[in-house]
């Protein structure tokens, strides 16, 4: 196999992706934890679409972004398929850098964004946001992309990456993908492999809470309380455990928003000892 496009130093990213700039290149970046689905090529393809003609994957498990009790060491690693499947899409580079090349010794700064991060994946996962922010304005600083493509099924990440974007002034175009599911609803993930059929199966609730909550907003419901109810009644009596399954308001991620349109349904359940989330922009014409 030839790994032409693999480069795994940071000065040598730099190099590639300043010459490509001086080509008049429009870089595009979609930064991953590698075990590459469908969900991240469509990322790719986003990227090409919004005018990207120069691709950076990196694929790099971020130590910083989990926490001690999580699957940082179980977490997939396929290298050598994502690297298949990157060279398919013709993506210019892939970035794989050792921990230690991100993380210098003695390495001590970090990007907080702050209420955005509080509540949701931040409350059941402290110090989450702060390794994401943190790493992903480093990749920021060392490719110089034009623009950068995240997935909404991250959903309160893309909103964090937004933020920290226009909070320090980073001149790049955040372009935000949909969400890819399976056939059946289940949304792609790298962390699907872990669910035995049966955990699957019950995994399926959430897309079909989801989607009956999505009706019933499209029928005109617009109290976040009951709309929760219809979410949580679908997985509830699946999942193992549920750490947050709500409607919230998109701005403010909480219930409270003077926004009445602007509502999403979002979880973060269990399945076996499989975590999934998932969420639904209601406004969106994108039915689970
Ligand atoms: P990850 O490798 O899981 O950190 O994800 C890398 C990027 O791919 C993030 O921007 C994710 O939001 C995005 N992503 C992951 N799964 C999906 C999916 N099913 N559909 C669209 N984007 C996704």
């Amino acid at each position: 196999m030839s790994n032409a496009i693999v480069i795994r130093d940071k000065a040598l990213l730099r190099a590639r992706c300043d010459e490509a700039r001086r080509e008049e290149k429009r870089v595009g970046f979609i930064p991953t934890m590698g075990a590459l689905h469908e969900g991240h090529l469509s990322l790719i393809r986003k990227a090409r679409r919004a005018g990207a003609d120069f691709i950076v994957v990196s694929i790099f498990v971020n130590p910083l972004q989990f926490g001690e009790n999580e699957d940082l060491d179980q977490y997939p690693r396929t290298f050598e398929d994502d690297l298949a499947a990157c060279e398919e899409e013709g993506v210019n580079i892939v970035f794989a850098p050792s921990p230690e090349t991100i993380y210098a010794p003695g390495f001590e700064s970090h990007v907080e964004v702050e209420s955005l991060t509080l509540p949701l994946e931040g409350a059941y996962r402290p110090g989450h946001f702060r390794g994401v922010t943190t790493v992903v304005a480093k990749l920021f600083n060392m490719v110089g992309p034009s623009l950068a493509v995240f997935g909404k099924k991250d959903l309160q990440q893309a909103l964090v990456i937004q933020r920290m974007v226009r909070d320090l002034d980073m001149p790049i175009e955040i372009v935000l993908a949909p969400t890819a599911r399976e056939a059946d609803g289940l949304a792609l993930s790298s962390r699907n492999r872990y669910l035995s059929t049966e955990e699957r199966t019950r995994g399926l609730s959430i897309s079909r809470g989801l989607r009956e909550a999505y009706d019933a907003f499209h029928a005109g419901e617009r109290d976040v309380a009951r709309l929760s109810e219809l979410l949580r009644a679908s997985i509830a009596p699946e999942a193992d455990s549920i750490d947050y399954a709500e409607v919230v308001h998109k701005s403010t991620l909480k219930a409270e928003g003077d926004a009445p349109d602007d509502l999403v349904g979002i979880v973060a359940a269990r399945f076996g000892t499989t975590r999934l989330i998932d969420n639904c922009i209601f406004a969106e014409d994108m039915r689970p």
